[in-house]
């Protein structure tokens, strides 16, 4: 459906999260791949920050941080819906988004976080999540603390037993 809508092509863009950079999301894409700096960051391990590196030697996938004004909409935005549990990475993924989107973007996050999911849908951006394409057969999943980075055998939504923090997950490696 190529021109439908009467916006160019090459303005599309895919914002991805930490979970798409460690799954190693290279499928042949159209339009332009990003990602943040924070994301990199929170992906900091192993196998992932090997990704991550070739990824950005390959200029597949582009690194570009949020401006601060969209940072702090998105913030407040998340406060004002009740999303209290997302990383400093999550945040930059809906800034940037809702930032390429201003950009006139035809913008999409692919991410299997369901906070990241539901905030985006609620800001008008289209979500492409990661588990619905059939490889979370493959993952091995770890629960992790957004804030002070504990992570460790629990389960999501138990508080972290460092400082309390509900837990998210995030995959531990391709098997
Ligand atoms: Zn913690």
């Amino acid at each position: 459906l190529s021109g439908e809508s009467g916006r160019s092509s090459d303005k599309k863009a895919r914002v991805l999260d930490s979970t798409a950079i460690i799954l190693g999301f290279t499928e042949p894409l159209s339009g332009r791949m990003i990602t943040s700096r924070k994301v990199l960051e929170e992906a900091k391990y192993g196998e992932a920050e090997y990704r991550a590196l070739a990824s950005r030697e390959g200029h597949m996938i582009e690194v570009m941080d949020p401006d601060r004004k969209y940072v702090e909409e998105v913030k407040k935005f998340a406060a004002k819906m009740g999303e209290l549990e997302l990383s400093e990475a999550d945040l930059s993924i809906l800034a940037l988004a809702l930032q390429l989107l201003k950009e006139k973007y035809e913008v999409s996050i692919i991410t299997s976080d369901y906070s990241i999911q539901n905030l985006a849908s609620l800001l008008g951006i289209e979500v492409e999540p990661i588990l619905h394409r059939g490889i979370n057969k493959t993952i091995i999943w770890v629960a992790y603390c957004s804030m002070c980075g504990w992570s460790g055998d629990k389960k999501p939504g138990e508080p972290c037993p460092v400082c309390g923090h509900p837990l998210k997950r995030r995959p531990k490696k391709k098997t």
